[in-house]
Formats: C-alpha cells, structure tokens, sequence
C-alpha cells in the first residue's frame, strides 16, 4: 500500500508492479490533475493556494522572520507536487552522486547516473539552445550548464 500519488509514489507503484505479477494500492487525497492549468507550464501559479489543488501547508512561526510563519505549497491531486511546480530541472553535482557511492549507494555514481534513459532523452549534454518548435519537443525549452555547480 502506497500512501499518496505524488511523484515518488507514483513511480515506485509502476516500478513495484512492472513484473505483471505485484499489486499495489495507491491511495492519493487529491482528486484527478485534470485541470488544463496543470497541463500549462506556468499554469501552477494560478492554482497555489487553491485548497483543492494545494495543501497550503502553514509552517511554525519562525523566530528569524519575526514570529511569521510561511505558506508551504504542496501539491494535492494526482502527480502530487509534480502536478504543480515550475517544471524547472537541475542536475544534481558529480560530486555528490560519487560521494553517494563511495558510501555504499551502488548504482548511484554520476557516471551510472548520466545513463538513465530519461537524462538521455531530455537532450543534457548538447550545448544550450532553443527548441526550434517550442512546445512540440520533448526536451526543455531552455538548457543552460552551470560550471560553477560542480566543483574541480
Ligand atoms: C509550487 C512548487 C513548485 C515546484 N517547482 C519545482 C521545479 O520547478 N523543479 C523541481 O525539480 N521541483 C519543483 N518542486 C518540487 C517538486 O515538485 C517536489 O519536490 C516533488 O514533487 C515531491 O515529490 P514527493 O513524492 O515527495 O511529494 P508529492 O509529489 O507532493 O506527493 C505527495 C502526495 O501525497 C498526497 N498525500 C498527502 N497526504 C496524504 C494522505 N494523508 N493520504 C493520501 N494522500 C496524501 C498528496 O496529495 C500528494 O499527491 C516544486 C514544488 C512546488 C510545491
């Protein structure tokens, strides 16, 4: 049983069941992500703080905001907060991935990392560009290197 559908639940329940022979249960509290704006790319701004869409979560009072607290975002519908965010993608460094495997993360090193098939598919690694028809690629729209990112 997998308790909520947001993007880590809904990938490991298609992982769990991938052999045609495992059965999950996901429960999610959110109804479906059928509203275009979640279809939009900056469609999410107009569904922040919608209770139907967004949990809104409201933090502790912070001390060093002056006792205010903080409105937290959280997406509630199917594909969770994937269903509400800025669709931005970062790369996490090499240095941590490889930090991650000399721990005992096998499988995790950035060499092993940078061979998933969906790292391929969204095009990293050609030097930065525009799509040439926004919106029919599948890559991003905008790919830009950070060096600075990765330490030498
Ligand atoms: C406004 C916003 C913008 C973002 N922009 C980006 C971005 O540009 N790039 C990026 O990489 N990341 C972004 N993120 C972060 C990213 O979307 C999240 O880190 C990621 O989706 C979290 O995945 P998760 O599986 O941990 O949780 P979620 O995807 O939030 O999934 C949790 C799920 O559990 C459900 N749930 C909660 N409680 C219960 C319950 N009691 N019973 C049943 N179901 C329950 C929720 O409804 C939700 O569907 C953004 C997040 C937000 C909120």
């Amino acid at each position: 049983m997998i308790v909520g559908a947001g993007s880590a639940g809904a990938v490991l329940a298609n992982r769990l069941t991938e052999d045609g022979r495992t059965t999950v249960i996901l429960l999610e509290a959110g109804g479906e992500a059928t509203s275009f704006l979640v279809q939009l790319p900056v469609g999410f701004l107009r569904l922040l703080m919608r209770k139907e869409y967004d949990w809104s979560y409201e933090a502790e009072p912070d001390p060093s905001l002056g006792g205010r607290s903080w409105i937290w975002s959280a997406g509630r519908m199917l594909g969770g907060s994937s269903s509400i965010n800025g669709q931005v993608y970062i790369r996490g460094t090499a240095h941590d991935f490889d930090q991650w495997a000399e721990m005992g993360a096998t499988g995790w090193s950035f060499r092993e990392i940078l061979l998933i098939s969906c790292a391929r598919s969204i095009g990293w690694g050609r030097r930065p560009r525009r799509t040439d028809r926004p919106g029919r690629s599948r890559s991003p729209r905008y790919a830009t290197r950070i060096p600075s990112a990765t330490p030498s």
